[in-house]
């Protein structure tokens, strides 16, 4: 696991890798709590180790929360290089320049997507009277976004709906944020795009970085300092680099996945109209 992946070591704490899923990182919580617990553990610093871990998965439990702390890793290099002949030193020997200019790879594939984004999805499982939401979250590309939505949504209308009171309506919100394509936060998706732009970038495949400041964009509306870094990105570029292929965007455009999710919603409706109709 490299630092980079990792900043405050919040997942290396409770023994767990940063695609851990969110049961993982809770039952991790669980067992270390259990054993630097201060009423059982007499170390001298089994209190500030239980302080440590549960900070970790303060941060790491919420989704949102640890969404922001997985971009991190893409806003390490603040003070990147941005002109063409700095850019092209970093590129040549990257850690002297402690910089990780890999590009970011998506976390079901492990492919290089040239359109990735930090996706939520929710899935919710009922127990009679308990019903719980888990997050599914994590850097897709498209296709394994619709793969993970599909799977999310399965396992919320097999074991999802049927808690009371709350499985119908967690349920129902679930389904909906997934057919949308899940929760992308913003902070976290201008991050991962300004570091994928980069990324690119360095590796002087332009369009490609060119079209990835562009999607950028979109997530950093109100973010001028981060506007103005793409800016010196795309403003690094050669001449004529400067023409620009836009890509096919992939996360506009409504795939099976969409519609395998969003019949089942629509036949439930139509019942339900109809009995009341009828
Ligand atoms: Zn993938």
């Amino acid at each position: 696991m490299s630092i980079a992946a990792d900043p405050r070591g919040y997942y290396a704490l409770l023994g767990v890798t940063p695609d851990a899923s969110a049961e993982e990182i809770k039952c991790a919580f669980r067992k270390k709590a259990k054993l630097l617990h201060p009423d059982h553990n007499q170390e001298t610093d089994a209190g500030s180790r239980f302080q440590a871990i549960t900070e970790a998965y303060h941060n790491l439990s919420n989704p949102t929360i640890r969404a922001s702390y997985d971009a991190q890793r893409f806003s390490e290099e603040m003070d990147e290089p941005v002109t063409a002949h700095e850019a092209h030193e970093a590129h040549a020997q990257p850690e002297a320049h402690g910089l990780d200019v890999a590009p970011v790879v998506c976390s079901r594939c492990g492919h290089v997507t040239a359109q990735p984004r930090y996706i939520i999805f929710w899935q919710v499982i009922s127990y009679i009277f308990l019903t719980m939401r888990y997050p599914v979250q994590g850097v897709f590309c498209r296709k394994c976004a619709d793969r993970t939505a599909l799977i999310a949504s399965f396992k919320t209308w097999l074991f999802g709906w049927w808690g009371f009171p709350w499985g119908p309506p967690y349920a129902l919100d679930a389904l909906l944020r997934n057919i949308r394509g899940g929760d992308m936060p913003v902070d976290a998706n201008a991050h991962l795009l300004r570091h994928q732009a980069f990324a690119f970038f360095l590796e002087q495949k332009f369009a490609l970085s060119r079209d990835l400041i562009a999607q950028a964009m979109t997530f950093a509306r109100g973010d001028m300092m981060l506007r103005q870094k793409l800016m010196e990105i795309q403003n690094a570029m050669p001449g004529e680099a400067r023409i620009h292929h836009r890509l096919k965007r992939r996360w506009h455009t409504i795939t099976w996945a969409t519609l395998l999710q969003t019949i089942p919603l629509l036949v439930l409706a139509g019942t339900f109209l109809w009995l009341i109709l009828k």
